[in-house]
């Protein structure tokens, strides 16, 4: 398949959309993202990557980092992870409230804000001090490049307008479901966050996500083959927020997504994808992202149906 011609006819098709939609702005420092960029990297499981537009630049890959958290959990905590955190779709934005009020401080899963500090949480119990330099570390191995790190003026600007995140934290420690302290147990979600790379460095980050939890590339092994379908199948049902069942519809794909502007995409036995368009939908979404990438599942036939 010529992937480079695909990639440019993407590239086309999508360059009126760029501009719209919103770039994300309840984290001040993400709204200095210039909605006009676009970048799209493939890397394939035999070492061949094809990249277009600006995928030498970095941004915050924000709620992807999940799927690094969720790995690392998996890895350490297996089947116990599920009396804290749910695998369900939740059908709610990311930072919704109420679905935790009445399904009693449990998350309905890894993918969303809440789900994703019970996960910060299970970290910060483990590594204690060390959980940030232990993420980032994971992700500097699975993207086999130590030059990813984080960016710290989005993490000083979550952290000082968080106030969604403090709620959630709070109303989960009054349900006895946050063991740390909850300034401990953000300061490792909101570092996580604010992780910066750009699409090719997020799509080699992942490749072991479409070879069964080893890097095809250097061999390592990150994670067993039955996780990585759970994460797999966690990306396709949750990984959208309440646009995860549109992304499945009209991708084919297992995905996830930040309001940084990502998206990552497996298409398992085959390719990691990462894509970049800052401006979001209404669900959060990249818009031009999310075009994007159901433009490519139109041209190459790739969907896991
Ligand atoms: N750091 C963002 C937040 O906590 C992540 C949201 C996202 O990318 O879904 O709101």
């Amino acid at each position: 398949m010529n992937y480079s011609a695909i990639l440019e006819q993407i590239q086309t098709d999508v360059a009126p959309l760029l501009g719209q939609g919103k770039v994300a702005t309840y984290i001040p420092a993400l709204a200095c993202a210039d909605p006009h960029d676009f970048a799209m990297s493939l890397q394939l499981v035999s070492g061949e990557s094809y990249h277009i537009g600006l995928h030498n630049k970095t941004f915050s890959i924000q709620s992807i980092s999940k799927i690094f958290m969720y790995e690392m959990a998996l890895n350490l905590f297996e089947e116990s992870i599920l009396g804290r955190v749910n695998v369900e779709p939740s059908g709610n934005p990311f930072n919704s409230l109420i679905q935790l009020e009445y399904e009693n401080g449990i998350p309905r899963n890894p993918f969303i804000n809440p789900g994703a500090i019970v996960i910060a949480d299970m970290l910060t119990s483990y590594f204690k001090e060390k959980s940030l330099r232990s993420i980032i570390d994971f992700v500097q191995i699975c993207a086999n490049d130590a030059s990813v790190s984080m960016d710290e003026s989005i993490a000083e600007s979550e952290h000082s307008n968080g106030y969604r995140n403090y709620a959630l934290a709070n109303l989960m420690k009054s349900f006895g479901n946050i063991k740390n302290d909850v300034e401990s147990v953000l300061n490792t979600y909101f570092n996580c966050c604010s992780i910066a790379a750009n699409t090719a460095q997020l799509a080699r980050s992942i490749l072991h996500l479409a070879h069964q939890g080893t890097d095809p590339l250097t061999s390592l092994k990150h994670l067993s083959p039955e996780h990585t379908k759970r994460i797999n199948a966690l990306m396709l049902t949750c990984g959208h927020y309440d646009a995860s069942g549109e992304f499945a519809y009209r991708i084919g794909l297992p995905g996830k997504s930040g309001v940084g502007g990502g998206i990552v995409t497996t298409v398992p036995s085959i390719m990691s994808i990462a894509v970049y368009s800052p401006a979001l939908n209404k669900h959060g979404n990249s818009l031009a992202g999310t075009k994007a990438l159901e433009l490519f599942s139109k041209y190459t036939g790739h969907s896991i149906f």
